[in-house]
């Protein structure tokens, strides 16, 4: 899940980066609003989480921007303006929530998995699964043969991508890029060891194995023959 932080304030923004990269968000930061709406337009994001007051274009004006680019994807405004007006004029212009600072990062988490959950909700299934093994994306659990996993944030975000592109090889790349944010050339071993943490957990304790490497090509998963 990819979502993109427009917010001026250097803490704030870094704060915010920190903390939704650590809950396993891919997560793209713009310092005023040009940029923001720029890469907003550039698509591909799961959620926009939009400071109002910032230099250049202020918040509301990046997601009308963003609205007339034809792009519906969820906005969650952050700021330190608590009017009824303003809370009124987010909405009304199409934000799907708005927090006020001083925010509570939890409260914050809890509005982005519920934004991003809404969002795909009815698009998408949100429990994968294969063979014994079962990924619950409203509830973040895992398990297999209904033994409840417990899995970080990373290796949740690393299952989740294997579960719903299972049967197809993932090279080390795309691994990095969807799961890290990680450029094509980035050291890879970060994956691999990811995998092994995974596959500790997934898979050894299981008489069969789902996780499998592809020797100069990547990873699948797949139940296979016995
Ligand atoms: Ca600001």
């Amino acid at each position: 899940m990819k979502i993109l932080i427009v917010e001026d304030e250097p803490k704030t923004g870094d704060y915010l980066r920190q903390g939704l990269t650590e809950a396993g968000f891919v997560v793209d930061l713009a310092r005023d609003g040009w940029d923001g709406l720029e890469l907003a337009r550039s698509g591909g994001y799961d959620l926009l989480i939009l400071d109002v007051m910032l230099p250049g274009l202020d918040g509301w004006r990046v997601l009308a921007g963003t609205r007339r680019a034809g792009l519906e994807t969820p906005v969650l405004f952050l700021s330190a303006r608590d009017r009824v007006e303003d809370r009124v004029k987010g909405l009304e212009l199409g934000a799907d929530d708005y927090l006020v600072k001083p925010f509570a990062f939890a409260e914050l988490l809890a509005r982005v998995r519920s934004l991003t959950r809404r969002a795909r909700a009815g698009l998408e299934p949100t429990l994968l699964r294969v063979a014994d093994l079962e990924l619950d994306l409203t509830r973040r659990r895992a398990s297999r043969g209904g033994a409840r996993i417990d899995l970080t944030a990373k290796e949740f975000a690393l299952l989740e991508l294997l579960l719903r592109r299972q049967g197809e090889v993932l090279p080390r790349s795309l691994i990095a890029s969807q799961v890290w944010d990680m450029n094509f050339d980035s050291d890879t071993n970060v994956i691999d060891v990811a995998v092994r943490r995974l596959r500790a957990k997934i898979d050894e304790p299981f008489p069969v194995r789902l996780i499998h490497t592809v020797r100069g090509m990547g990873y699948v998963l797949e139940a296979r023959e016995p």
